[in-house]
């Protein structure tokens, strides 16, 4: 915090300072400029007086920086700010000013005193910082514009595609040999894969168009929601599913999404497991003392090799072929996208005895 200062600061000690100082007195013009502002501009004491200094001021910064001073100066207040001014080599510099006012002893106002330092620098790191923010920002946007568009717009001509090898394989059923049967079945499964892809890269897209506003939300109430729609497979796979945490815990969320994440996580721990194993799956949350929740999901599965498990994560990616194990290579991708819009990480280790556990984090 800036502060006033008590009677006049020592001029001669001012004066050889390595940083840019200023003094004003009580009709607000400024009266001196010592060796370091004089030489950071290139100009001299006489161009600098009076209000002759903001010639060099940057015309975008003038209105503000003099309704600053002003406002501080009816109310004998400290105050900083940043502006650019032009220096000696004919190039604007950026300079942070903080100016403190001066009473005497008797608590009488006598003017200011401003002590500057160039933030060139750090400027020109922060513009390029936004710059690449805002390029970033631009590129995403932009690709899941894409996204959703390719994924809506392709459904289309391939629904017309599954509808009329439909229709042939009725029309000709009689007249059609086992090998164009065969023909058939993999035109019809090839477009019914494809449009499971694309319900995915569209449900991958709309994560961060259609997401809803994080508000404090049980996790237990989105638990039960992935747990509902996946009663058939956990049925079917007489899958065990223990909750080790408190249904109550609340975290920050978009309670669709959040179901979503148990839903993809836990349908994968009851998918990639050995055939004749019995699901286990385990969920637990652990909170952490900088306000966020860890959550694990801890399965019996086939595990995941640990230099595959930064892979398992992008979009299409698998490690098991579709004969093997159903899927579009999605699933994760979603969870890592709707774990970042929560502002959280996701990750995963191998289990002890075998197994995969998968970890996340996110903001209470
Ligand atoms: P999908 O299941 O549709 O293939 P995902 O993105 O959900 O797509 O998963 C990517 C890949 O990660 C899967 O193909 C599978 O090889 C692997 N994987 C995901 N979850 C598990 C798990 N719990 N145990 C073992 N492997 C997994």
């Amino acid at each position: 915090m800036i502060v006033a200062s008590s009677g006049w600061p020592d001029l001669e000690l001012l004066e050889a300072a390595p940083i840019l100082v200023w003094r004003s007195g009580l009709d607000g013009l400024c009266n001196w400029f010592n060796a370091s502002w004089l030489a950071y501009t290139g100009r001299t004491m006489a161009q600098e007086l009076g209000n002759g200094w903001t010639e060099g001021l940057h015309a975008e910064d003038f209105d503000r920086c003099l309704e600053a001073y002003l406002d501080a100066f009816g109310r004998h207040e400290p105050f900083q700010m940043e502006y650019r001014i032009m220096r000696a080599c004919g190039q604007y510099g950026w300079i942070v000013d903080y100016g403190i006012p001066i009473i005497d002893r008797d608590g009488n106002f006598l003017g200011y005193v401003g002590y500057c330092f160039d933030i060139t620098a750090r400027h020109e790191a922060e513009e390029k910082r936004d710059h690449l923010c805002h390029d970033l920002e631009q590129s995403n946007a932009d690709l899941e514009q894409f996204a959703y568009a390719a994924s809506h717009d392709l459904r289309e001509p391939l629904r017309k595609v599954a509808g009329f090898a439909a229709l042939l394989g009725k029309s000709c059923a009689s007249k059609l040999n086992d090998e164009e049967r065969e023909f058939l079945h993999f035109v019809l499964d090839g477009a019914k894969r494809m449009d499971e892809m694309i319900c995915d890269l569209l449900a991958f897209s709309r994560v961060e168009r259609c997401g809803a506003p994080l508000e404090p939300m049980a996790l237990g109430e989105a638990l039960d929601y992935a747990l509902f729609n996946l009663s058939q497979t956990i049925e079917e796979k007489k899958a065990a599913i223990e909750i080790g945490f408190d249904r109550t815990l609340a975290v920050k969320g978009d309670p669709h999404q959040i179901a979503r994440l148990f839903q993809n996580l836990i349908g994968n721990a009851i998918k990639y497991c050995a055939k004749d194993v019995t699901p286990r799956i385990h969920l637990d949350a652990l909170l952490v003392p900088e306000g966020s929740v860890t959550l694990t999901v801890t399965d019996n599965g086939i595990g995941i090799p640990p230099d595959s498990a930064e892979h398992v994560f992008q979009l299409f990616r698998r490690l098991h072929t579709h004969d093997e194990y159903e899927g579009t290579g999605v699933g994760l991708s979603i969870c890592r996208r709707i774990v970042e819009r929560h502002g959280g990480t996701i990750w995963v280790t191998p289990a002890e005895g075998g197994g995969s556990v998968f970890h996340v984090t996110l903001p209470r």
